[in-house]
């Protein structure tokens, strides 16, 4: 192993790297901004040359990895009690996004990185409503971030070309060492076929990701499957084009416009068609679970047994701060830990070692950087967060995923962005 003079090594009680087994007392060489070598600290000590660190009685493990959130909606917290219907909320949500100025975006992105950043994750993918926020946010923020640019079609009664081109305009004028631009047609219901079948293409063309909320609800999975129900009448009242329902799910509608793919995260996916799970698995398609917001809108139980047997990469993510149940004066955050909590507490069947790799190397693979971020392994970026502890550890992913307080240190890109 060559190790070079600008290397730090970091010593901790334990540390784990998700992808392979826990290391007691061990240690990680971080050169630059990658991981150069992770093992025994008895073994790495020696070959050290530069800044040594002991972090002490602490987990050291990879920074999480949110797949799914909207930071410019956090100050929204609380704003709405949960609601008998998605149909409900949603006029509610349009409101009050349409009363927001560029300061009100900007201030709740930026408290929604902080929030973030200090309970553990250190790689978010963010829906942006307010792509103007963009490039200055990235700037303003040590986390890594996929921000997928937001598309709908339905008010605007813009063209589809015309909104995909605005889009794409944005995406090519951002450029960044740690953040990136990808495309985000908000759901099948709230655009158009011709919208989801160009932002394939376009995605296919240029190498982007692209993120869409599918079969969030059960109104929408009547839409599509029947052409009925409250989210078919209040769409068509509002305009919409509704020759696509009574066509199939809304899983079938996303993979007819080609967008089902390896590059393609599909949120939420509460309501499954008979085959929908085998075709999301078979195309090799990532589904992103959020366990608060699922919680706050009583949807249907999610078919986790159905993908997880489809072999469908499953993620976690946050959402969005405004679709988190919040008690008069409680104070809620964003936070990828609570959300493995939930899931947990729902999922007793789960090990934690498996929620814990929704939260890391599954949000990895889905964002296309599988051994880049999410674990901690040679040559993988220096994105590593520190939780205190000092229990057994054959108890480190329980205690991981009830870990309750924010962390005692956040490295990202080979930078302390919450210093020890
Ligand atoms: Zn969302």
């Amino acid at each position: 192993m060559a190790v070079s003079h600008d290397s730090m090594i970091l010593r901790a009680r334990t540390i784990l790297p998700v992808s392979q087994p826990p290391i007691e007392n061990g240690a990680v060489v971080i050169s630059g901004n990658r991981i150069r070598a992770i093992g025994s600290w008895s073994d790495l000590q020696p070959l050290a040359a530069g800044e040594s660190l002991d972090l002490g009685e602490v987990i050291l493990m990879p920074g999480l990895v949110n797949a799914h959130c909207h930071l410019d909606y956090t100050d929204m917290a609380g704003m709405w009690p949960p609601p008998k219907k998605f149909t409900d909320w949603i006029p509610l949500m349009l409101a009050a996004k349409a009363e927001w100025s560029y300061t009100e975006y900007a201030r709740s992105w930026l408290n929604g990185a902080r929030m973030l950043l200090q309970t553990g994750t250190t790689t978010v993918a963010d829906i942006e409503a307010a792509p103007e926020l963009l490039p200055e946010m990235w700037d303003a923020t040590p986390l890594r971030v996929f921000s997928f640019l937001e598309m709908t079609g339905v008010r605007s009664k813009r063209v589809p070309a015309e909104i995909l081109a605005q889009a794409l305009e944005k995406a090519d004028s951002l450029s960044h060492p740690r953040c990136r631009a990808a495309l985000s047609p908000h759901a099948p219901y709230s655009t158009s076929p011709e919208l989801l079948r160009l932002c394939a293409e376009a995605a296919r063309e240029r190498n982007l990701l692209v993120s869409t909320h599918v079969a969030e609800s059960e109104q929408e999975f009547e839409m599509f499957m029947a052409a009925r129900g409250e989210m078919f009448h209040w769409l068509q009242r509002n305009g919409r084009d509704m020759g696509d329902c009574g066509r199939g799910s809304p899983v079938q509608q996303v993979d007819r416009a080609g967008l089902t793919g390896e590059d393609f995260l599909a949120i939420h996916v509460n309501c499954l068609a008979p085959g929908d799970a085998e075709l999301l698995g078979q195309r090799r398609a990532h589904v992103v679970h959020c366990p608060r917001s699922h919680e706050y809108f009583r949807h249907a139980p999610f078919p986790l047994q159905q993908l997880a047997a489809a072999g469908v990469n499953l993620c976690l993510g946050t959402d969005s701060l405004a679709t988190v149940r919040k008690a008069n004066k409680e104070k809620i955050d964003l936070n990828l830990f609570t959300e493995m909590q939930a899931f947990a507490a729902r999922n007793k069947n789960i090990p934690p070692e498996d929620i814990l790799k929704m939260a890391t190397v599954a949000g990895a693979k889905a964002l296309g950087m599988p051994g880049q971020i999410g674990e901690l392994s040679e040559n993988a970026f220096a994105d590593l967060i520190a939780i205190p502890f000092s229990g057994k550890v054959t108890d480190i992913h329980d205690a991981v995923v009830h870990h309750a307080s924010t962390v005692a240190a956040s490295m990202i890109d080979g930078q302390w962005a919450i210093a020890p």
